[in-house]
């Protein structure tokens, strides 16, 4: 259930209805749009709903509004225009803004790490991603350069004007990576760690979420609610593929889960056209196929010499490639009333 506040409702008038939602054994979400306020009611031991809705007619309640998923702060009904996450300079993901994340799959050394951060800045990318701890199918794989990694990445990142996207697979490697990263990444192998989730919900900082290869819709939402339970709304969404019985390609990038995820859902979506094919000849297609289909970003494995990655060199793509996407992707944009800045 939320509480839709009217837009001139005084601060007393909302500190009386959380107040009374905590009386009646619920937890109070506070969010505040541009126009107004809306009071999001969560949790299910309380028990007088009774009382609660008769709070319709009290001073600065417009209405209430039952929501009938089972993800609720991260339904569309919260925030029916949608979520715009300002990430620091000046990129902005949920708006008009459509924002891109490039870069390898892991940080392999300062030159490499470096050398692609320019490439991709020069195309027009605003964030620079990178695997500073990476989850590995197979344990004798490359695991990641760890902390080192993350300066490495942090360092590139500002000599380009980026920001910094980087997986965290832990809870105990949250506080490490908080000076290190704008926007902290939850793989799809993590997306159901529900532990890892409750530690990031206690952050204030942006979480790019993504499917896991089994997960539903539904069910990622209700990841997304674990994060946002805890008071971090700042959550960003990810299609990254899932398994179908088709096995051509590495996974099967879900294009219609970007509107499926618009329509439930006030929170941005980006794809991930690396992850959700596998093949680098496949990952402009399907990116620009998620642009129209209305994502609101793109993260995209690039490399300096894809042939001698330590992981996921096949499904990147070489610095030119890039470039060329990225023109293609601004020139789709406007079609369907965005923009890449
Ligand atoms: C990655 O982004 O490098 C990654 C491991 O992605 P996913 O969790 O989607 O497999
Ligand atoms: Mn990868």
């Amino acid at each position: 259930m939320i509480f839709n506040m009217v837009s001139e409702a005084t601060e007393e008038q909302i500190n009386h209805i959380v107040s009374r939602i905590k009386e009646c054994g619920y937890e109070a979400h506070l969010i505040r749009g541009k126009e107004r306020t809306v009071i999001g009611v969560v949790g299910n031991s309380g028990r007088h709903r009774s009382e609660l809705e008769a709070l319709s007619s009290a001073p600065g309640v417009e209405e209430i509004v039952k929501i009938s998923h089972p993800f609720k702060l991260a339904a569309r009904s919260v925030r029916p225009e949608g979520t715009v996450l300002d990430l620091g300079k000046g990129v902005t993901i949920g708006g008009k803004d459509i924002a891109v994340a490039a870069g390898p799959c892991a940080v392999e050394s300062p030159a490499q790490i470096a050398d692609i951060a320019a490439k991709v800045a020069k195309a027009g990318a605003r964030l620079l991603r990178g695997g500073a701890f990476k989850p590995r199918t197979s344990p004798y794989s490359f695991q990641g350069l760890g902390e080192e990694g993350l300066k490495l990445l942090r360092d590139a990142a500002d000599k380009n004007g980026l920001l910094v996207v980087s997986e965290v697979m832990d809870p105990s490697q949250i506080e490490i990576m908080l000076p290190y990263v704008d926007v902290m990444q939850v793989g799809a192998r993590n997306m159901q760690n529900y532990h890892l989730l409750r530690g990031l919900g206690e952050i204030d900082k942006p979480v790019l979420l993504k499917r896991g290869m089994s997960a539903t819709i539904e069910e990622l939402l209700l990841s997304a609610e674990y994060i946002m339970a805890g008071g971090n709304y700042k959550v960003i969404l990810c299609e990254r593929g899932i398994r179908t019985f088709d096995t051509y390609l590495r996974n099967t990038l879900d294009i219609a889960a970007i509107p499926v995820i618009k329509t439930l859902s006030h929170l941005p979506v980006v794809a991930d056209p690396s992850h959700g094919t596998g093949r680098r000849d496949k990952v402009a297609p399907m990116a620009r196929a998620a642009v129209a289909a209305g994502a609101d970003g793109l993260i995209i494995e690039v490399h300096p010499d894809p042939e001698r990655a330590l992981s996921d060199g096949v499904q990147s793509l070489y610095p030119d490639q890039f470039a060329q996407l990225m023109q293609e992707v601004r020139a789709i944009a406007p079609a369907v009333g965005r923009r890449v800045p």
